[in-house]
């Protein structure tokens, strides 16, 4: 028999399995719950680009056992700005405030894959004696609808399968179904803006590269920073070509922002063209770099708005369902993370009791922190007071005054730690 206030372990599911999913599932594994996850496809989808772990996020994995290292992330060391058209470096200086933990490029598939191993294990080296079963993943499972109720959740799969849990995540990105049942009640609030632009986003391996002269001179001074290639000569657009390595510096990632009015992803070697047209003026080394690109992709970006609700009874929303950001500060993931981090700590020791409570926990942890991350991501570095209005309405006791300088916006994205946020709430 159960005492009045012991802690009871969960069922929990999951539906979808990239970065917000996984990391939810080793958190709440490693909170000693029983864990499902359900994915649509038969292997969790874009595999072929790099992400950028700010502090905050390397902080928050690390809090899970993940070894960055073994994930063959890359430390970044700094910021080469280079002439799209001449490649000489530019001498703007860049200065970033230095945040223990450090800034890393990952392969996503590297991170997936190693976070995937670290839910789904059942003899890693590092479980302690008290974490949950090892999480049961499914694949090729398409969740098709979700209903909650005071005491529970359930999802129903295409199949017309149906399962119960005691709680359910929506972690099934900027498509979420699992949104569409929380926010039936304020859909006005799923707005999307488009930006004017849309990103390039490919992988080149670095081998492939120094074959190019001049690329392999560019590799040589620049290894470790992050590098962005400016347009020059028509400054008012933004357009350039950031560049960072990943996969242990074995493949450089690509992500190539420029003004554009697509509404959908696209995918394949005949944006190659696209991509010639739009960087045709930037030195010769550039597009010989285009020509080897592979896995290129076109994302359009959108401007989101913060959401007011997670949460619905026993379902929450977290990473993309809820918060999809523009990547001008390289975020997305990283807010991914913290929420899958936060969810294992604010549902760790729960009785029965309490899991709405905890619910409405990690709403109120997460809501204003990643309405500022969102809302400082859809400006780029240095233009920070353009949204002083809008972030006014996100300030915490911790946060009385938004960032109003790209200094200060690092320090705030970067210096949060989960962990020592998570505490404060339970003093509460
Ligand atoms: C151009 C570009 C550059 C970026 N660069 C960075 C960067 O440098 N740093 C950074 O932090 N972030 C970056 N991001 C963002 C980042 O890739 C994602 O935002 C982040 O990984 C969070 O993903 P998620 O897990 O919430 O959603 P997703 O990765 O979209 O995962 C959702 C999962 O749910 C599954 N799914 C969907 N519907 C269902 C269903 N009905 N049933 C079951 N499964 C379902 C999907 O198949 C998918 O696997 C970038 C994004 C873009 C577009």
């Amino acid at each position: 028999m159960r005492l009045p206030n012991e802690r009871r372990n969960l069922s929990i599911i999951i539906v979808g399995v990239g970065i917000a999913g996984v990391t939810a599932a080793v958190a709440l594994r490693q909170a000693g719950h029983s864990v499902q996850l359900f994915e649509k496809s038969a292997f969790a989808k874009e595999v072929g680009a790099a992400i950028n772990l700010a502090p905050n996020g390397a902080r928050a994995l690390r809090s899970l056992g993940f070894d960055l290292q073994r994930a063959l992330a890359y430390r970044v060391t700094g910021y080469d700005f280079v002439h799209g058209e001449t490649l000489e470096k530019l001498n703007i200086v860049h200065e970033t405030p230095k945040i223990e933990s450090g800034t890393w490029a990952v392969h996503r598939a590297d991170l997936h894959a190693k976070l995937v191993r670290l839910a789904c294990e059942s003899h890693d080296g590092m479980v302690k004696g008290e974490w949950g079963l090892p999480v049961d993943l499914r694949l090729a499972s398409r969740v098709q609808s979700v209903v909650s109720r005071h005491d529970g959740a359930a999802v129903t799969l295409v199949d017309g399968k149906t399962l119960s849990a005691d709680v359910v995540v929506g972690a099934d990105g900027g498509t979420s179904v699992v949104r569409s049942y929380v926010l039936e009640d304020y859909v006005d609030e799923v707005k999307q803006t488009h930006s004017g632009m849309a990103a390039f986003r490919y992988l080149i391996e670095t081998d492939q590269l120094k074959a190019d002269k001049e690329l392999a001179e560019w590799l040589g001074r620049t290894e470790g920073a992050v590098a962005l290639f400016a347009d020059m000569a028509e400054t008012t657009a933004e357009k350039h070509i950031i560049s960072y390595s990943c996969h242990g510096n074995e493949l450089q990632n690509f992500v190539g922002i420029h003004p554009s009015k697509t509404e959908v992803i696209e995918e394949g070697d005949e944006l190659k063209g696209i991509m010639m047209q739009e960087y045709g003026h930037f030195h010769p080394s550039i597009k010989n770099m285009i020509g080897m690109a592979s896995h290129l992709k076109r994302w359009p970006l959108y401007v989101h708005e913060p959401i007011s609700t997670w949460i619905r009874e026993r379902v929450v929303l977290i990473g993309d369902a809820v918060h999809p950001m523009l990547p001008f500060s390289a975020h997305s993931a990283n807010q991914a993370v913290e929420d899958g981090v936060a969810l294992g700590l604010v549902l760790n020791g729960n009785d029965e009791a309490d899991i709405t409570d905890s619910l409405v926990k990690f709403e109120k942890l997460r809501k204003n922190r990643v309405a500022r991350v969102q809302i400082l991501s859809s400006v780029r570095a240095g233009r920070e007071a353009e949204v002083q209005k809008k972030l006014s309405k996100y300030l915490d006791l911790d946060v009385t005054r938004p960032p109003a300088t790209n200094p200060n916006r690092c320090i705030h994205d970067w210096s949060y730690d989960i962990l020592t946020e998570s505490k404060k709430l339970s003093k509460l």
